[in-house]
């Protein structure tokens, strides 16, 4: 399948439909601010297991966080430099120090064996930055940790 132009929020939707209930049946709240929805040149249905992927590690760091009031996900779409940018960002107690430099590692994982392979981060940033010319990054931040996608918005000219 070939590359395609597809509306952000388009991207996000179908991802949210596939875990909204599980989020819900945990108290997790996902707000979606895609007030300019731009565009992504890529392969949708990467990024929507991109983002899934992500949305599943918030979801995992709430259940191990139970002391966690107003649970939130943030998912913010916008345009920078020519490119789009979306950025995941949670409060569900963020990414210990020590560790930040090993969460992209295949097979690193803080999980117990049946419930995580340590490969969704490593896969994330393989999708994005090899197979769509992007960037996948992590910030701490307040509360809770932040990814960041930065990908095509058009084909190149
Ligand atoms: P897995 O989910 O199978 O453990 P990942 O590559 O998706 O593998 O994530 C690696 C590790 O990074 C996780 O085990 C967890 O310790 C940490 N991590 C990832 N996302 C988050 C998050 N949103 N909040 C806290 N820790 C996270
Ligand atoms: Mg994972």
């Amino acid at each position: 399948k070939e590359k395609e132009v597809f509306k952000a929020g388009e991207m996000i939707r179908k991802t949210l439909a596939l875990i909204e209930g599980v989020l819900k049946t945990q108290q997790i709240t996902v707000h979606a601010d895609q007030s300019g929805d731009p565009d992504i040149y890529g392969y949708i249905g990467e990024c929507c297991q991109v983002l899934l992927s992500l949305l599943v590690n918030s979801r995992d760091a709430f259940l191990a966080r139970e002391e966690i009031a107003n649970r939130a996900i943030t998912i913010r779409t916008f345009s920078e430099d020519g490119k789009t940018v979306l950025t995941i960002s949670d409060n569900a107690g963020g990414i210990p120090e020590e560790i930040r430099d090993k969460i992209f590692d295949a097979y690193f994982t803080t999980k117990p064996p049946e419930k995580g392979t340590g490969l969704g981060l490593s896969l994330a940033r393989k999708i994005i930055e090899k197979r769509m010319n992007g960037r996948f990054t992590f910030r701490d931040i307040v509360d809770g940790a932040e990814f960041r996608i930065e990908i095509d918005s058009k084909p190149a000219a």
